[in-house]
């Protein structure tokens, strides 16, 4: 069964084929990145123009790279939302065009419940697991006791993981997304300065990322203003330590509580060199198994989008000819319904 994934919902333009729910045929992403760089990060319009302009181009590659016809396809899954509403609506709007045109099955994708699925593209999943879902726009862990059953235990209450990275990046000067370059200079500093990590309340699963964020922010401007050079890879490597150490004892603790199987990690962050190896290694004396995804399923695409998209469908999920862009789409209502 062959299932064709469109993903539009913030700077790449991604159409994947998957194949029996965990075999990628084609997957191609068009990023945006080189023309949101000199904004310093994605702007909402530039964005939507540029998936006008790329989508029937990526469409097209992702069938000639198959060497499909729209006619072996079974059903078109595409991502719903959460995301920039103007992004989303590119890729909506051309699912359900050629669901139409061709009589296929229409699915709506979460996007998040895609990033957890890009996971089922390497093995199956084994309940219940905790997903720590760690992206530009969301920080958040949740439990899973079965397919599509979505349980949020813990989220961020201010800053995204991802968007701490980025914002931090740029107030060291380096180029967006600044993920990446963090993750680099991480590597060659040295752990000298002493920022702020977030446990909050007692038991809490939740996170927060802006008091580290500021602190950062503080450090490099006092830095500056005493005429002090600041060593940019000792900011970068103090900093991922910070945010790793949350995110990995969090994900511990709440593993330990809900007594789950395995841990998946799932969002652009999920890329970090830090986080993977000080995971690995905080479950390395545990039965819980840690399943990270390759460096290419962790940041947007389409291949992630038709993983979910296969459950969905098996599960009996359509989506009707009315299917909108949901900027602020909620994945537990999966379970509500
Ligand atoms: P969301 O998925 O929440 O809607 P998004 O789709 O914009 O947000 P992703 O594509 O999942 O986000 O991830 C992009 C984020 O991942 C950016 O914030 C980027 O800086 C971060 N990122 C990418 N690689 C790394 C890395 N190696 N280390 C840290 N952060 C990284
Ligand atoms: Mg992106
Ligand atoms: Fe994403």
């Amino acid at each position: 069964q062959y299932i064709l994934a469109i993903e539009t919902s913030c700077d790449e333009t991604a159409v994947a084929i998957i194949k029996n729910g965990n075999e990628v045929v084609s997957n191609v992403v068009a990023s945006q990145i080189e023309s949101h760089k000199r904004f310093g990060g994605v702007v909402p319009e530039v964005a939507s123009r540029h998936h006008v302009e790329q989508m029937t181009h990526v469409l097209e590659e992702a069938f000639v790279k198959s060497n499909l016809e729209m006619e072996s396809i079974d059903a078109i899954a595409v991502t719903q939302g959460p995301g920039l509403v103007g992004a989303l609506l590119v890729g909506v709007s051309t699912a359900k065009a050629l669901a139409f045109a061709h009589q296929k099955p229409l699915i709506g994708v979460h996007h998040i419940a895609g990033h957890i699925y890009a996971n089922q593209l390497q093995e199956p999943f084994t309940f219940p697991l905790l997903a720590l879902v760690v992206s530009g726009g969301h920080t958040e862990l949740i439990l899973m006791r079965d397919h599509y059953d979505f349980e949020v235990i813990g989220e961020t209450r201010d800053d995204a993981a991802g968007e701490a990275y980025d914002k931090v990046a740029r107030t060291l000067n380096l180029p967006y997304p600044g993920g990446p370059e963090i993750d680099r200079l991480a590597q060659e500093g040295v752990d000298r300065f002493d920022f702020p990590r977030a446990w909050l309340e007692e038991g809490s699963f939740d996170f927060s990322f802006s008091g580290l964020k500021s602190s950062v922010i503080n450090t490099v401007h006092n830095a500056k203003q005493k005429g002090e050079t600041v060593e940019i890879a000792d900011i970068a490597t103090s900093f991922q330590s910070s945010v790793t150490d949350v995110l990995v004892e969090k994900t511990y603790r709440a593993a330990e509580y809900y007594g789950v199987k395995e841990i998946i990690v799932a969002g652009g962050v999920a890329a970090n060199s830090g986080l993977r190896s000080a995971l690995l290694d905080r479950f390395d004396s545990s039965a819980i198994q840690v399943k990270i995804p390759p460096l290419w399923l962790c940041t947007d695409n389409a291949a992630m989008i038709g993983a979910a998209g296969m459950v969905a469908y098996e599960k009996g999920y359509r989506a009707g000819w009315d299917l909108n862009a949901n900027p602020g789409l909620d994945i537990e209502m999966y379970s509500k319904n």
